[in-house]
């Protein structure tokens, strides 16, 4: 096995266990994305994305893991002053490992939660970088709908855009706008006998844990697909497509 790669996991919320199982599981590259729940200044973020490029970054290199970031304004924490948060998403993107914006998105699809989506699909669209929607657990259907009107109003080249949490219940729709479908592996999403067994729909897509304290998960999600689609007999390029490779591409990593 060369390695895999996680390609969504909120590292700030992350046991030091959860990593060090992640490595020694053979997980070597994360993309991390930023998130800051109940949010209420622009500061927050800022000092977030320190973190996450700074300090967690040098303590995932420890590990043998390669930390990458995403940035942006998650749906969970929208600062009352959101719109210096998004004007200065371009500078941060000119830092080292910093290679999209996410995790951006709606839970309910207000009209505030639509203008901070919207905006930030501009500015992924302007600065070329790809950018990483969450669909929420509830009103999925309409939530997708919603987001990919915005993506087809602002322009948005579709491959830049990664639809996240992507189950059966919208995945066709995800390819139809050829957008990247983002794969969440645990109960609440996919879980691996659902993967395997839809695995010729999901073969295009990019595996992840979203590791986050906010519900169940499991940080070596990707590690056990990869171990249970290797025993299930599934194609070996399609494992590492799902594991590593479509990530790799899309992030330029
Ligand atoms: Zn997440």
């Amino acid at each position: 096995m060369s390695y895999l790669v996680d390609s969504h996991l909120h590292v700030t919320m992350m046991p030091y266990e959860g990593l060090q199982a992640m490595s020694e599981g053979g997980v070597k590259k994360v993309i991390n994305c930023a998130i800051v729940v109940s949010a209420h200044h622009a500061e927050s973020y800022f000092d977030h994305f320190r973190l996450i490029t700074g300090f967690y970054r040098k303590s995932a290199e420890g590990l043998g893991i390669k930390l990458y970031s995403t940035i942006g304004v998650h749906p969970a924490g929208i600062p009352h002053d959101w719109t210096r948060v998004v004007d200065t998403l371009p500078e941060y993107l000119k830092l080292e490992g910093v290679v999209g914006l996410g995790e951006v998105g709606m839970n309910q699809g207000s009209q505030l939660e639509k203008d901070v989506l919207k905006a930030q699909l501009e500015v992924a669209r302007d600065q070329k970088v790809p950018v990483i929607v969450h669909i929420p657990f509830e009103n999925r259907l309409q939530i997708t709908e919603l987001t990919l009107n915005i993506a087809s109003q602002v322009g948005i080249p579709s491959h830049l855009l990664v639809i996240d949490h992507t189950n059966l219940d919208i995945l066709d729709k995800v390819k139809q706008f050829g957008a990247v479908p983002a794969i969440t592996i645990r109960p609440r999403n996919v879980s691996l006998e659902v993967l395997q067994e839809n695995i010729n729909h999901f073969k295009d897509g990019m595996l992840n844990c979203d590791f986050s304290n906010l519900f169940p998960n499991d940080p070596t999600a990707v590690i056990k697909a990869f171990n249970y689609l290797k025993a299930n007999g599934v194609d070996q390029a399609i494992i590492d497509n799902l594991t590593r490779k479509r990530a790799e591409t899309v992030f330029n990593i």
